[in-house]
């Protein structure tokens, strides 16, 4: 291909619109160019990336016996009001794009495709003879994402590969499961990216088991925490670990104390000279159910932690749903700490904000207005296992400038009944498994995220098939994404120096570049475009620049793009030679005309092995 024939527009200056290094270099390379907030075109060089990035999942999930389909992008509202998602992903993540036909109907664009595949499947799946069965796609997702940002990393449409596997139990889906382990973990070393596989969070997709895909950036939105002896791994929004140890309270016994001007942690600790580790803290939120058909329900929860520790909200978020059905709701729409303009909506009396206490009264909830407002009249209790075991601790006393010391649980206060891990974890902490490691963070970006779903949309939508012994049994399922677009982009924001991209061989638009400094020298274009033709021909995909430009002007563009091999028709051409020039790493030498393509060849294939 030749440059002087492409749409080939190269920008000397960061565009203003892009805040990492991989956003800013894959405008001003002319990857992309952007369409409206989230919405990117992908333009010929980078369409070549994504393709080889394609090739390789396809290549992969094959070798696992998945078959590919297409899914219609467009999804009728019926199948996600049967599987449950319509009102979570319309109105509480409201993730969902929605429009309307001309009879009418409801209809959304997929930003994920369980409620179809489950359909298709309902109607499919008869027999346990059928199963095991992996159907996946590759296909562009619709979001609405809230921070549509990054440029690829989070746009509102993207490119993604996701996979359904269906199974008679959940032995053979750990097996597919384990299968797309590998076959993620091969895709990505395939590609050229450094990664960490890492525990998850199931949030709205559901499901027991999952695990993520992380490529090791530091503009990655995500934080893994992991130890040093490669033994665990996980995002922040799960991960686990043990808290440091709580010094022993000097508060013998019980006292409400003056402590004026103490409303958090680091002041009231100061005050009294104790440790944050001997304070109970009682966090108060708000967290709104999704009941049908009577409407939303929202519930006051006062979490119990210790004062060093801070609450999980992913935590918090999943025990909140495992308590939905108590409230007749199956799914939370938001979870929020209720600001003063919410508090007025059921609060009988001023709170006594900073100085609360495990045993805020519910008198404090007004009956009439919590009613009229569609909140339940009763706070929910719950204590993160931090705080359980504390013995004369310092908290609130619900009163404001005052605070308990000496208190305990079983004494003073009621331990709430609903006990568990709420804590974030964080870099320091002793590891679960080994005390002795010490947990050690890194941001990722997420690339790709298997799930283990069980019977959750087939259950909820019918999808049954007949089992061996003739009953009618659920389908086990699991899920497997991986995003295509954000994973090019990743690539990027794992190489490059200052002179632009550095593409692993792999996934390169093109492996190779031959740059002629004069194109007026008729020997140097006869050079090069005879060793474009050849390398071509010899599977080596390569660019020729013999653009009317100043040879220091392509030689810039040849590296802000990111090209591997760089071909030189330049002096040493009169010693029958090229230059050629490896962009990682910036080697050069000169090779015989007759060598190039050999060597350029063995190249190649060794990078892409
Ligand atoms: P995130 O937490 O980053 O929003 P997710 O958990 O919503 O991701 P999944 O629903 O598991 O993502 O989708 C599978 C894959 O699709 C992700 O691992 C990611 O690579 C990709 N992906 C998800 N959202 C986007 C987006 N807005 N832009 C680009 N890629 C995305
Ligand atoms: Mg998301």
């Amino acid at each position: 291909m030749r440059l002087s024939q492409m749409l080939f527009v190269t920008l000397r200056e960061d565009p203003a619109e892009a805040e990492i290094p991989s956003h800013k270099l894959l405008l001003r390379a002319g990857y992309i160019r952007r369409i409206s907030s989230g919405l990117y075109a992908y333009l010929p060089l980078l369409l070549r990336v994504l393709d080889k990035i394609s090739a390789i999942v396809r290549e992969e999930m094959d070798a696992t016996g998945a078959q590919e389909c297409l899914l219609p992008q467009l999804q009728p509202a019926a199948l996600w009001q049967e599987s449950g998602r319509w009102d979570m992903y319309t109105k509480a993540e409201g993730i969902m794009f929605t429009l309307g036909d001309r009879r009418q109907q409801e209809l959304a664009l997929g930003p994920t495709h369980e409620e179809v595949i489950t359909a298709i499947a309902r109607d499919m799946i008869r027999s346990y003879r059928q199963l095991p069965l992996h159907l996946y796609q590759l296909q562009t997702k619709f979001r609405d994402e809230i921070r549509p940002r990054f440029g690829l990393l989070r746009g509102r449409e993207f490119i993604m590969k996701d996979g359904y596997s269906f199974h008679t139990d959940t032995d053979s889906l750990k097996q597919t499961y384990d299968d797309m382990y590998v076959a993620y973990s091969n895709m990505l070393r395939r590609c050229g990216v450094a990664f960490r596989a890492v525990d998850a969070d199931s949030g709205a997709i559901g499901g027991s088991g999952s695990t993520e895909f992380m490529v090791l950036a530091e503009a990655g939105e995500d934080e893994v925490l992991y130890t040093a002896d490669g033994k665990y791994a996980a995002n922040v929004e799960k991960a686990v670990s043990l808290a440091p140890e709580a010094v022993p309270s000097p508060f013998k016994t019980y006292e409400k104390r003056d402590t004026p001007n103490t409303p958090t942690i680091a002041s009231l600790a100061k005050f009294l000279d104790c440790s944050p580790t001997q304070i109970v803290k009682n966090v108060l939120y708000q967290v709104t159910y999704d009941r049908e058909p009577e409407g939303e329900q929202s519930v006051l929860v006062l979490v119990s932690i210790r004062g060093d520790q801070d609450v999980n909200e992913v935590k918090l978020q999943n025990a909140l749903t495992n308590l939905a059905a108590d409230y007749g709701a199956a799914t939370v729409l938001a979870l929020e700490v209720p600001d003063a303009e919410n508090q007025a909506k059921w609060a009988a009396k001023p709170l006594p904000l900073g100085y609360i206490a495990p045993n805020l009264a519910d008198d404090y909830i007004s009956p009439e207005k919590a009613k009229a407002a569609g909140i339940a009249p009763k706070f929910l209790r719950l204590v993160d296992e931090t705080a359980a075991p504390l013995e004369n601790f310092v908290t609130g006393s619900n009163e404001s400038g005052y605070h308990i010391v000496g208190g305990n649980w079983g004494a003073e206060f009621t331990l709430p009944s609903h006990r568990m891990d709420l804590r974030k974890a964080i870099a320091g902490d002793r590891a679960v498994h080994d005390p002795n490691q010490t947990i050690q963070t890194a941001r990722g970006i997420e690339i790709g995220h298997i799930f283990q779903l069980g019977h959750k949309y087939s259950t909820a939508m019918g999808a049954t098939y007949t089992a061996e012994n003739g009953t009618e049994v659920p389908l086990e399922m699991g899920c497997y994404g991986v995003g295509v677009s954000r994973l090019a982009q990743a690539a990027v924001e794992q190489s490059y120096d200052k002179n632009g991209i550095i593409w692993p061989v792999a996934i390169a638009p093109y492996h190779a570049i031959v740059v002629v400094p004069n194109i007026g020298d008729a020997d140097q274009m006869a050079a090069a475009e005879k060793l474009h033709d050849e390398l071509n021909a010899a599977g080596v995909e390569t660019l020729l620049d013999d653009r009317k430009e100043r040879a220091g002007v392509k030689f810039k563009d040849a590296e802000l793009i990111g090209i591997p091999f760089r071909i030189v028709t330049g002096r040493s051409l009169k010693n029958g030679k090229v230059e050629v020039v490896k962009r990682a790493g910036g080697d050069a030498e000169e090779i015989a005309l007759e060598a190039v393509v050999d060597t350029l060849k063995d190249w190649v294939e060794a990078a892409v092995r």
